[in-house]
């Protein structure tokens, strides 16, 4: 019997700096198709995205203002999910100092906020209420988070990932430690949005060649 085809989604990583290789390890861990994406036109092969951490503002410098609007476009219609300096392209407003972002979450970002002397640290948060290991290098902290965010996971009571539709991020590295949730988490984001969109795209083909009775 001939085996059907079944279509997977594919999940990009923006390659263009930070700790990509990590991320890409853990997503084919969990059975995701991977794809790293360095050029802005490769954005419209990807079902969803994860922006790295690394340094935004070399982000910023290496995207341009053409990649950011790729970015932006990208980001609009697919689910994304942005780790540190990710994260902090993905605020609407970012803080210590000011820069561009893309605006795919209504949280405000400040940057290194963490500190010198603990610039980086391993700490104990929450997922759900269940205990989470958690990597921070230099770490923005969130400090506004907007009505329609909700707050996925917690350090010290505080928000340390959120998700607003289907964008989630997060201020620490969970592709540094052992605990997978937040992977598959934006996981079965992207598998949901494909399924719905694949679903949508059948009935546009069903409306552009009706049946006749
Ligand atoms: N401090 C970095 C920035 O402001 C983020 C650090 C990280 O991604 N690990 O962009």
């Amino acid at each position: 019997m001939p085996v059907r085809h079944i279509p997977q989604p594919v999940v990009g990583v923006l390659a263009l700096q930070g700790d990509f290789e990590a991320h890409r390890h853990r997503l084919a861990a969990l059975g995701a198709v991977v794809r790293l994406v360095k050029m802005p036109d490769q954005f419209r092969e990807i079902d969803g995205l994860v922006i790295p951490g690394g340094e935004s503002t070399n982000f910023l410098r290496l995207l341009g203002g053409q990649g950011m609007a790729a970015l932006r476009a990208c980001v609009r219609a697919r689910p994304v999910f942005g780790t540190c300096a990710g994260a902090i392209l993905l605020a609407a407003e970012v803080e210590n100092p000011a820069q561009p972002a893309l605006g795919a979450i209504d949280i405000r970002i400040r940057r290194n906020a963490y500190g010198r002397q603990i610039d980086s640290f391993i700490g104990q948060g929450r997922i759900d209420d269940q205990a989470c290991e958690m990597v921070f290098i230099r770490a923005p902290r969130i400090v506004r988070v907007g009505p329609r965010v909700e707050i996925v996971a917690a350090l010290d009571a505080q928000p340390v990932a959120v998700r607003q539709g289907t964008a989630m991020a997060a201020t620490f590295h969970p592709e540094l430690s052992d605990d997978p949730r937040l992977h598959e988490m934006f996981l079965g984001i992207v598998a949901r949005n494909f399924a719905a969109a694949r679903d949508l795209s059948a009935i546009d083909r069903g409306a552009q060649h009706p049946r006749t009775a």
